[in-house]
């Protein structure tokens, strides 16, 4: 199932900046999507290598990550389960859960802070399980996400991200790094307080560098949150590309990106990659909004 591919680089339509490219994870799989992809890889060969054949894993009922898992373990002939942040609740992304036969266990916000706990207990009922963290966090994941790199041209000087756990980005920076590569890595945090993710980067890589710069204030009021101005800007830019993006992640980036931009923040030629990590599904969480 997870072959050696090549998502494309398509240029975008851009007024000042000449070198304006999105490398195309979002296109890798429709349900196993972007960095989900690269983050699962090498824990489903992890997982199989280790005769495991229940993987057992954490997310919000919007979690494009559940459903990256379920898919995945329906594919590769695996169990999967997923302890479900707080009350019971149906929608978009569970249903296609449910589809991939996993199993949800709506779990109250207060055990769910204690994952390993709920894991735990969990795995001491049922044999083979295999635990993956809330979002795919792992050195697995860094490792897969790192690839991206090799997938690049050597002369990119900005490579933006979206970023949620910081794990994707870890991964990015340790691939730059390897590569002995001048890129300057940018990292939009989703969250509110996004310093944090340099914090969780560091768990994985070297975070104390010039080149790997935090962009904190496009976090639009928090995770999952917008603003008018965000989603105007998202669906201009659908409109004018052709290509889709979301509320929760890349409509993020690509605002700041364009915020940059218009700051002069770029040299006008130098060549700028946004990564677009997927995760369209998540425009169904905010359907609502979305329609004039
Ligand atoms: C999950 C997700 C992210 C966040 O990735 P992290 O590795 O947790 O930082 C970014 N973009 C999209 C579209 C996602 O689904």
């Amino acid at each position: 199932m997870f072959t050696a591919l090549h998502s494309p680089l398509q240029q975008l339509k851009h007024t000042h900046l000449s070198q304006l490219w999105v490398k195309r994870d979002d296109l890798i799989d429709p349900y196993i999507s972007g960095n989900k992809w690269r983050k699962l890889k090498y824990m489903l060969q992890d997982a199989i290598a280790n005769n495991k054949h229940h993987l057992v894993t954490f997310g919000g009922a919007y979690s494009n990550h559940l459903v990256a898992t379920a898919s995945a373990a329906a594919r590769s002939g695996l169990k999967s389960t997923a302890f479900v942040r707080g009350e019971k609740v149906n929608n978009e992304m569970l249903v296609l859960c449910s589809l991939y036969g996993m199993e949800l266990i709506f779990t109250d916000r207060e055990s769910y802070k204690n994952k390993n706990v709920c894991y735990a207990e969990y795995a001491a009922k049922h044999t083979g399980t295999y635990f993956i963290d809330e979002g795919g966090a792992s050195a697995e994941a860094v490792q897969g996400c790192a690839e991206i790199i090799t997938e690049l041209p050597q002369d990119t000087a900005h490579l933006f991200c979206a970023a949620g756990t910081g794990t994707t980005a870890a991964g990015l920076w340790q691939g730059i790094q390897h590569a002995g590569l001048k890129t300057k890595l940018h990292v939009i945090p989703v969250l509110k307080g996004g310093e944090f993710i340099r914090e969780e980067m560091s768990s994985y890589v070297n975070t104390d560098h010039t080149d790997l710069i935090l962009h904190t204030d496009y976090h639009f009021g928090g995770y999952a949150k917008t603003k008018p101005d965000l989603l105007a800007f998202m669906k201009q830019f659908i409109a004018a590309q052709g290509i889709l993006i979301d509320p929760v992640y890349t409509a993020k980036m690509f605002f700041a990106i364009h915020d940059l931009a218009r700051h002069n923040y770029f040299e006008k030629d130098e060549k700028i990659i946004a990564l677009h990590t997927g995760g369209l599904l998540g425009i169904m969480g905010m359907k609502d909004k979305l329609l004039p």
